[in-house]
């Protein structure tokens, strides 16, 4: 049989950089032929074989609902039908944002935009036209989208401003870009008292989905709080992977739990607000917002923010997330399938750790659960990638690369987190 995903990738890369339009969609870090979608449903999509496979990556975080919610799929199609765009503001738009507002209190004036990059992007430029400080913490191991200044890692040991991760970005632009580790409170402390009057943010995944699934503590949490607090610098959460997601309120509600009265200043939001179409926002103080052009000397724009099409879907997947029970019995879900999985695990010797949230879950080949980007790196990739590609010809689809977290969807059934873990049970008992 001819296998037409590696025909498709070879047409794609004749034409598109590696025949992908985003690099982690190639397979690069675990090798072998990347699976060209050819329809989704529900909790399952197909590849260009017709091959079925359980997909625990859902478009990276925003399918929370699975695939063809009927309920999202009306509001599109009634959407459109009324047109796609028109560069004029839309009363869907306010609904978006009335229904955010209410779920993230911390969150009282928000924009819309098209995607988490530039939703990150605009928040840290929002930050520096508020405060009128050039300087942004970020941790190694987080990511916040591809805009220059963030994309940046650690030089020569941590706590320095760091090197560009990627060519095109010159040293001057990430030179105000302080990299620190993350769970690291004497680092922090050693930062602020260093440079605490020239930091205008301090950006950081609660729950770092971009190391696999890594949290921040609850002390390193009260620290950033407090020490953003102490030096006028403002504290930017980036949900675009955990609101929604993780909790209906996001990983700041969970904070708040631990910690009285804790709110960030500021929510990167994307993925599952868009359910599944282009569409983020960045919100946050009345105050910072208000610094935003028309109002303020911040300047942000997009052709295509606040999509009518957009917001609709996005407004109509929220609605079915404050079901009742909705959380409880997606918690209860994802905790099935990486309680099992470790269970499987552990029968066959393999190490493995894991945690879980809401619909998301990281898993490590690891004993112990790492705090930090180095130590997740101790992961050993060869039997990641064997493990991968074992799931994978036995129609498990887990993300292709081992610093990236996992997603379960409201569609996933206990049937499906059987079938997943009786297939990693027969690929650690080594069956063939
Ligand atoms: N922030 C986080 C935490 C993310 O996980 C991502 C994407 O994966 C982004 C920002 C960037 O979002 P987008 O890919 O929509 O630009």
């Amino acid at each position: 049989m001819t296998d037409r995903n590696l025909a498709l990738l070879q047409r794609a890369r004749q034409l598109i950089p590696g025949g992908v339009n985003s690099p982690v969609r190639a397979f690069k870090a675990v090798g072998g032929t990347p699976r060209f979608v050819q329809r989704a449903q529900g909790a399952y999509f197909w590849d260009a074989n017709g091959q079925r496979y359980i997909d625990y990556i859902g478009s990276w975080g925003p399918m929370i609902l699975g695939h063809g919610h009927p309920a999202v799929l009306e509001a599109v199609q009634r959407a459109a039908l009324d047109g796609f765009s028109f560069g004029a503001p839309t009363e869907r738009e306010i609904e978006l944002a009335e229904e955010i507002v209410k779920l993230l209190p911390s969150i009282e004036m928000l924009r819309l935009v098209s995607s988490g990059t530039e939703a990150g992007m605009s928040t840290i430029r929002l930050a520096r036209g508020a405060t009128g400080r050039s300087k942004i913490i970020k941790f190694e191991g987080c990511y916040h989208g591809h805009a220059d200044a963030l994309l940046v890692k650690a030089g020569s040991g941590l706590a320095t401003f760091g090197h560009p991760t990627s060519a095109g970005v010159p040293p001057e632009v990430v030179q105000h870009t302080l990299v620190l580790e993350y769970n690291n409170v004497p680092q922090l402390e050693a930062a602020f008292a260093e440079h605490g009057p020239a930091i205008a943010c301090l950006m950081i995944e609660p729950i770092a989905g971009n190391m696999n699934f890594v949290r921040a503590s609850v002390p390193f949490m009260r620290r950033c709080r407090e020490l953003c607090s102490q030096h006028g610098a403002l504290l930017a959460f980036d949900e675009v992977m955990s609101g929604f997601r993780v909790a209906l309120g996001g990983a700041q509600s969970l904070y708040a739990q631990h910690i009285p009265g804790f709110e960030p200043d500021l929510t990167v939001l994307g993925k599952v607000i868009g359910g599944g179409m282009p569409l983020a926002a960045f919100g946050g103080k009345r105050a910072v917002m208000e610094q935003l052009a028309p109002l303020g000397a911040v300047y942000q724009a997009g052709t295509l923010s606040g999509n009518p099409v957009a917001t609709a879907c996005g407004l109509a997947t929220l609605k079915e997330l404050q079901r009742p029970g909705f959380f409880e019995a997606l918690g209860a879900r994802t905790r099935s399938l990486v309680q099992g999985l470790s269970a499987a695990a552990n029968a066959a010797g393999v190490p493995f750790c894991t945690d879980s949230e809401g619909g998301m879950f990281g898993f490590f080949l690891l004993d112990q659960l790492p705090q930090n980007y180095a130590t997740v790196l101790r992961t050993d990739s060869a039997s990641f990638n064997h493990f991968f590609h074992a799931m994978l010809d036995r129609g498990v689809y887990f993300a292709p690369a081992l610093y990236e977290a996992g997603f379960v969807s409201a569609a996933h059934t206990e049937a499906d987190v059987q079938a997943t873990v009786d297939a990693a049970r027969a690929v650690w008992a080594g069956a063939h």
